[in-house]
């Protein structure tokens, strides 16, 4: 039986695939993380060289495991031994057929907001790749972009830190204190407004809570 929160999720998600389609964007709306990971396969081309720099939400849909098994050439920056290769990978995604990324907020009216440390996934995202694949839980939406913002600089950020925790007042307290630090994570804050070329970035949005 579909629940309260899968009902919101559905409507809102409608909602934002037009509003995201109107600013040129490709959008797909999918109930379930399988539905989704079924849509992201159609959606690259066998072959493709595929690359991706931070996508917690791609790794729990299972994309991640399916490009690396699958017929793919994925470009995998863990698997790399030193910081050297690992920078290598970084940059060898920006020539990539296809960029996986996700989205620290969305607003309902299409608008994407990005925080990053080194800055690899959100240049990839601006311009490289043939196609970025976005992949986001229904969390990410706030009614506006100053809420996007809000949520990606004051949720997901210092969420996000609790991986590294580095040295950053957000390690130690939760809460985001504008800092800034040697090793602060924010360095990068990108507000996607628009798509072009047409359909360059593509959006699966996905009726459930995935990512930061
Ligand atoms: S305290 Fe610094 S590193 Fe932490 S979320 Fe805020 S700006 Fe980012």
């Amino acid at each position: 039986m579909i629940t309260p929160i899968q009902r919101y999720y559905d409507k809102r998600g409608e909602v934002l695939v037009k509003n995201l389609q109107s600013r040129h964007f490709d959008a797909y709306y999918c109930q379930t993380k399988e539905e989704a990971l079924a849509k992201a396969l159609e959606l690259i081309p066998q072959g493709a060289s595929v690359g991706w720099g931070g996508a917690m939400s791609a790794e729990q849909i299972g994309l991640i495991d399916a490009v690396k098994n699958g017929d793919f050439k994925a470009i995998d920056r863990s698997a790399a031994k030193t910081q050297q290769e690992r920078t290598e990978l970084e940059k060898a995604c920006m020539f990539c057929d296809v960029f996986l990324t996700g989205a620290n907020g969305l607003s309902l009216d299409g608008q994407m907001v990005n925080i990053d440390g080194t800055g690899n996934r959100v240049a990839a995202t601006i311009y490289g790749p043939e196609k970025v694949l976005v992949i986001a839980g229904m969390n990410k939406v706030e009614d506006d972009l100053e809420a996007a913002v809000r949520r990606a600089r004051t949720v997901a950020a210092p969420m996000n830190q609790q991986r590294f925790m580095k040295k950053n007042p957000c390690s130690v307290t939760g809460s985001c204190a504008d800092c800034k630090s040697e090793s602060c994570i924010c360095n990068q804050i990108v507000i996607t407004r628009h798509c072009r070329p047409t359909g360059r970035i593509v959006f699966i949005l996905v009726g459930e809570t995935l990512g930061l």
